[in-house]
């Protein structure tokens, strides 16, 4: 076995098997080794019903006590039952939508339930866990598995099982880093490291396997800048275009006057475009800078002088979202633009005609998702693509781009704030534009953290706003969609009944998850937006972009399940009109990190200011339940949260050319196999 060997020779995968691991991009031995788990999860230490801690995941034995019962509520299904612990401690276990479940909970069968924790007043409540035999979590308590992403036909057993079949072929890797070396970075080995981050020892062991992992991802990018002339240098622009008074006019019939920055942004972006050369450039601006109005000046830029653009969203929601705001723009304004919409879940017919209008030159812009540009898309003339809130790109863009036969100005728009010599590594020789500078007319956001006893207190928070005629957004926490978490989507279903029930029917609530299908989210937000819903409770697909400025209050559920950019993020959803807005991030979670995380974000609404804290906070420990937004995100760093092995790479990279002699770029091969 070697790293290039097809993955079929991996014992257990025949031809069949290998199917799905193909379709997640796994071909060869060493593309297993490199597909790294998605998250962790940790195998709790078993706690009695009287220690667990709210808010968290924790594992309790007990013996059932008596049948469940089963309930039937609109279309859902609740099995309740209830444990006794050692002591004789009652906890009340619920399921939800899993009727078959109530035939395993046997009277005084005893398990170990692995799950979220609630008290309701006196009782404790554990929801949706998972179940062992006593004997199973034996050997695992305590320990930290591995969670894969998936697809059709493979689970994350079988990559684990699959990946440890071939682990050992690390042993032949010779590190190129000293062992002061390796104790100063806090990084493991390298064979070490490709190994313990599929199956770590402990959190300490893949925090150092993962800075290491890290530094790889980041020193090869590196190396492919570095040593690709082509990125160095500017790229000459055969047809510049010419000022047009299209752009003037749309500024002067704004319901606004732009900031000094973003008049600056735009001065920058007209120059590249019509000074003779490709323009690359970062427009990195807060949440809420007013982002959207540049890139489409941009684009209007681009249309006047005959040519089409595309603006390229993460989201299904807030490619529709641009849509429609551009859209709206154009007509208000008679604006040369006609733009089509284009995401994956649109029907087969609308696409097949957007694909037409923008092959044909009918359209000149066209605004999506990612994911379609790279797949079979012809433009006739395209020569801008914007990037909104997605880092990705830069040089890699460029070149994908490039090799579908175009080279247009790229223009990247991102709200994470992260240092230029960052954003030099990671855009190559980007040029950058800072909207350092919010609209006037704004007021600080006002925020609180606050426990579930506070609930009362919110309802008629929420209530006096709505009656006043604001909007208020409540975020559940997303956690793993595939795996047996997945009761988030319960949570935002319980968290608008609750509402319902407090706040009474006049309350108009809707619902928005990741699960909606793409024309049903749409609808919904086109809801919020129309004003025509009171409250929105989502997941964080919201996230990023959304923008409804009439919205006034954000209410945080479980907020200690997310990472502190996210948490910007979010919070940036509110605070986009003139009205005050507040942010209320509730959490009954006791445990330090993620107090001192709410902490940050109650005395800052400065993005760089969170960024930073965020850099500083983060060490072993930090294991799946905060993930950052994935913005920014190589195979596993994350420029912003990493930053300090980014520099690392910069500064090492002399010295380490030397040392390893000719670089590859490449996951493992670059090295001296
Ligand atoms: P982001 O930078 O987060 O993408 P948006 O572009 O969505 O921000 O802008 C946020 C809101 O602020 C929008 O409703 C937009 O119309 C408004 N806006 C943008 N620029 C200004 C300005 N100069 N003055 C007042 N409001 C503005
Ligand atoms: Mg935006």
């Amino acid at each position: 076995m070697r790293f290039d060997s097809d993955i079929k020779e991996v014992k257990g995968i025949g031809e069949k098997t290998a199917e799905p691991f193909r379709r997640l991009g796994i071909n060869t031995v060493e593309d297993l080794i490199g597909y790294y788990p998605r998250i962790y999860e940790k195998f709790e230490i078993r706690t009695a019903v009287r220690d667990v801690i709210e808010g968290e995941r924790n594992a309790v034995e007990g013996r059932i006590v008596g049948s469940p019962k089963v309930m039937r509520f609109k279309n859902k299904t609740f099995v309740n039952t209830y444990i006794r612990d050692r002591n004789g401690d009652p906890m009340e276990i619920r399921f939800y939508n899993m009727p078959y479940i109530a035939k395993t909970l046997k009277n005084d069968s005893i398990y170990v339930f692995r799950g979220f924790v609630r008290r309701k007043g006196a009782a404790v409540v554990m929801n949706q866990p998972r179940m062992y035999k006593s004997a199973e979590y034996d050997l695992i308590e305590g320990t930290i598995g591995p969670i894969y992403s998936v697809t059709k036909d493979v689970t994350s057993a079988k990559i684990a099982k699959s990946v440890s079949q071939v682990l050992s072929l690390t042993d032949r890797i010779d590190d190129y880093l000293t062992d002061e070396e390796l104790d100063k970075y806090e990084f493991c080995s390298l064979p070490k490291a490709m190994k313990a981050i599929h199956i770590p020892k402990d959190e300490q062991e893949l925090y150092r396997a993962r800075r290491r992992l890290v530094f790889e991802e980041f020193l090869s990018f590196y190396h492919m800048i570095r040593s690709d002339e082509k990125t160095g240098v500017r790229r000459p622009d055969p047809e510049p275009f010419f000022e047009v008074s299209e752009c003037n006019r749309l500024k002067e019939s704004l319901p606004f006057k732009l900031t000094g920055a973003q008049e600056r942004t735009i001065g920058e972006i007209f120059n590249d475009m019509t000074g003779g050369f490709l323009m690359n450039r970062l427009v990195q601006g807060d949440v809420g800078s007013g982002k959207t109005i540049v890139a489409l000046e941009a684009l209007l830029m681009c249309a006047a002088n005959g040519c089409q653009g595309a603006l390229m969203a993460p989201t299904e929601v807030l490619a529709v979202q641009h849509f429609e705001t551009i859209k709206g723009m154009c007509d208000k304004y008679g604006l040369c633009i006609k733009p089509v919409l284009l995401t994956g879940k649109m029907p087969a017919k609308a696409k097949r005609e957007a694909l037409a209008a923008i092959k044909n030159g009918e359209a000149n812009v066209c605004i999506g998702t990612h994911a379609l540009f790279q797949e079979a898309v012809e433009f006739s003339k395209l020569k801008l693509v914007i990037t909104d809130e997605q880092h990705r790109f830069g040089v890699n863009q460029r070149e994908e781009l490039m090799k579908k036969g175009v080279d247009p100005h790229i223009l990247v728009m991102s709200a994470t704030p992260i240092p230029r010599t960052l954003a030099l590594i990671v855009y190559g020789n980007v040029d950058i534009s800072v909207i350092d500078e919010l609209p006037k007319n704004r007021l600080p956001i006002l925020n609180c953290v606050v426990d579930s006893s506070y609930k009362d207190k919110m309802y008629s928070f929420m209530t006096k706003q709505i009656a006043e005629g604001h909007q208020v957004y409540v975020i559940c926490p997303m956690i793993d969609e595939s795996e047996q978490d997945n009761f988030n989507l319960i949570n935002v279903g319980d968290a608008a009944e609750e509402i319902k029930e407090r706040l009474g029917d006049s309350v108009r609530v809707g619902i928005l998850h990741g699960k909606m299908k793409g024309d049903e989210k749409t609808r919904i937000m086109g809801q919020f937006k129309d004003g025509n819903l009171d409250i929105l409770v989502s997941t964080t697909v919201i996230e990023v972009g959304v923008d409804v400025p009439n919205a006034t209050v954000m209410v945080i559920l479980n907020a200690e399940r997310f990472g502190l950019s996210q948490l910007h993020q979010l919070r940036g959803r509110v605070g986009r009109g003139d009205a005050q807005s507040y942010c209320i991030l509730m959490s009954d979670a006791k445990n330090e990190a993620a107090i001192k995380r709410l902490k940050v974000l109650n005395e800052t609404n400065d993005g760089f200011e969170i960024a930073r804290k965020d850099m500083q906070q983060r060490g072993p420990g930090d294991l799946s339940g905060v993930r950052q937004s994935g913005e920014l995100s190589f195979g596993l760093g994350d420029v912003a949260e990493d930053s300090d092995i980014c520099l690392l790479v910069t500064d090492l990279y002399e010295i380490l050319r030397k040392r390893i002699g000719h670089m590859k770029v490449g996951k493992i091969d670059f090295r001296t196999i």
